[in-house]
């Protein structure tokens, strides 16, 4: 599909380990443990390629951006009262049938109070 450098190929397998969400410097510290040389930019670059390949999906998370070969959707609940941030997986994607628009993937931040602090509140009402 890709001509690859050995590197490249590197990464490139690497990335496919990941089941879930990564970000760069998860990716570093993979390489850096394999003892192979492989700088930072050069990841930054091969994963700004993939993106733009739809290879890999990117989402926000914090001040961090992360990617996902296989995840299309990253979904944050955070709670006003504590500000924990939960993720949280969706399985039904039907409602993007509905979309004219091919959707590669998305992103979605949901708010409100924790069952931690809902409970928290009721233990001090009652
Ligand atoms: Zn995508
Ligand atoms: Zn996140
Ligand atoms: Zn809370």
């Amino acid at each position: 599909m890709y001509r690859m450098t050995n590197q490249k190929m590197f990464l490139y397998k690497l990335i496919k380990t990941f089941s879930s969400f990564f970000d760069t410097y998860q990716i570093y510290e993979n390489v850096t443990e394999k003892k192979k040389k492989i700088g930072l930019a050069t990841i930054y670059r091969f994963l700004n390629k993939l993106e733009k390949d739809g290879e890999i999906h990117s989402f926000v998370c914090g001040n961090k951006k992360v990617y996902s070969s296989n995840k299309t959707n990253h979904v944050h609940y955070k709670c006003e009262r504590c500000g924990k941030v939960k993720h949280i997986t969706i399985k039904n994607l039907d409602f993007l049938s509905e979309s004219m628009d091919d959707v590669c993937h998305f992103q979605i931040e949901l708010a409100g109070i924790c069952l931690e602090c809902k409970n928290i509140a009721k233990a001090n009402n009652y």
